[in-house]
């Protein structure tokens, strides 16, 4: 493998309007700084990706100048703010084609997303019996939420198998959609193993057997472009931090409807039309689900990583993380003792893997040394583990500013935990 192997699908285009790699990677200030005295190379971008400067400055910039409350003022500030903060929906919605932006409601991330739905979906339309179908690849986020509800309600929680290679069993999760199945909950991609699943396919066979689909598409979102009203799913979940925006916010869209019919999650503020303590009457969605100041700035910040992302183009993205993903298994898989969990035929730019005796917590502090950021342990998939007869993997993810020598510094890494474990 070569050492100077640069991705076709970025270093050839120049323009500033259509950025380089190189452009890219000088967007990222995080990336330039030494760790033990090497070069920074940051594979641990499943768990969060590092933010450009035009995210950066978007958050600063809107501190600096236009920051107030929103929805509540008739003063200037407010009113920019206000309009900041529906205009990053309006942004949020066309990302995802959501058919209006009162289909995309504000929450803290994936994992509160999948909440609001387990309970406020979950409240309104299950009872005792009725089944909620996820997957064995499921992140924690998309499974805790669902046994809290089957605790509270008496739902049952089925889960449809995977094989070996860490893909859907397709035909078991078709038998397991049966009359009782409200709801089929189901990563878009899985952040442990790295498989896409198809997630269309879910969505038309869930349908027909009249259940409601959740993607989570926390893993997804980053890596290709969604279409919501093409999946034509229930809901779609996902992260602000994962895809180049901040921390504290993410994004559920729900189908209008279904909103509109659906219990409110939480109580408070911003989330009413009217209260007296006879009677409350509820906003419509999406402020419904709203309850509180929410994170201004953060909606803020997650719109332009979203317009930094469309200025890269959703496709480059994914066709270069493919390339650094085919690298690094080509890579990785010729190195003696090394063992890939999750080899699906359709992968995200993950990579899950072990190193013979190692335990991939010393993978990952000897990778750490050499400077290699990766992560070590059960990524909040514990089923996939114990699916795998694993405790942890030592998993390499990537995002658009990687490059093919990252690829080469992780494999010479790895060459340092053979050393150390023989
Ligand atoms: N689902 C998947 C597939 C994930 O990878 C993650 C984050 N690791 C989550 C849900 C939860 O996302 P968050 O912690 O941002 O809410």
């Amino acid at each position: 493998m070569s050492m100077t192997k640069v991705s076709s699908a970025l270093a050839d285009v120049t323009t500033p309007e259509v950025p380089s790699l190189e452009h890219i990677r000088r967007d990222f200030p995080v990336l330039h700084q030494k760790v033990y005295d090497r070069p920074l190379v940051y594979l641990d971008n499943a768990a969060t990706v590092q933010k450009p400067r035009a995210v950066i400055d978007a958050i600063s910039d809107f501190y600096a100048h236009d920051y107030a409350n929103v929805r509540r003022g008739v003063h200037l500030l407010s009113m920019r703010a206000d309009q900041a903060y529906e205009g990053a929906r309006e942004t949020i919605r066309s990302f995802i084609n959501a058919a209006d932006r009162r289909e995309i409601v504000y929450v803290r991330g994936a994992t509160e997303a999948i909440n609001l739905v387990a309970q406020s979906f979950g409240r309104t339309h299950l009872q005792a019996g009725d089944e909620i179908l996820v997957t064995e690849m499921e992140h924690h986020a998309n499974i805790v939420p669902w046994q809290l509800l089957c605790e509270q309600l008496g739902t049952v929680l089925k889960v449809a198998p995977i094989n070996d290679a860490g893909e859907l069993i397709m035909e078991a999760l078709a038998r397991l959609i049966g009359p009782r199945t409200r709801l089929v909950a189901v990563a878009h991609v899985s952040n442990a193993l790295g498989t896409v699943n198809p997630v269309a396919d879910i969505v038309r066979l869930a349908h027909a057997g009249g259940a409601r689909v959740l993607i989570d598409g926390a893993q997804a979102v980053p890596h290709m472009a969604v279409d919501v009203r093409a999946l034509d799913c229930d809901f779609y979940a996902y992260s602000g931090h994962k895809m180049y925006g901040p921390t504290g916010i993410g994004v559920l869209y729900g189908k209008r409807e279904l909103l509109e019919a659906m219990a409110p999650y939480q109580g408070g503020g911003e989330m009413v039309k009217r209260v007296s303590f006879e009677e409350v009457i509820y906003s419509d969605p999406p402020y419904k689900f709203e309850a509180g100041t929410p994170h201004i700035a953060g909606a803020v910040g997650l719109a332009a990583a979203i317009d930094y992302m469309r200025r890269i183009g959703l496709d480059r993205i994914a066709a270069h993380e493919a390339e650094l993903l085919a690298h690094a298994t080509e890579a990785l898989q010729a190195i003696p003792g090394v063992r890939i969990v999750g080899t699906a035929a359709h992968k995200a730019g993950v990579i899950s893997f072990l190193m013979g005796r190692a335990h991939a917590h010393d993978i990952g502090t000897i990778m750490d040394r050499q400077g290699v950021a990766i992560r070590a342990g059960h990524h909040c998939a514990m089923p996939v583990m114990t699916r795998f007869r694993v405790p942890a993997t030592a998993r390499a993810s990537f995002a658009v500013y990687n490059t093919h020598q990252d690829v080469e510094t992780l494999v010479q890494a790895t060459h340092k935990v053979r050393e150390v474990f023989g």
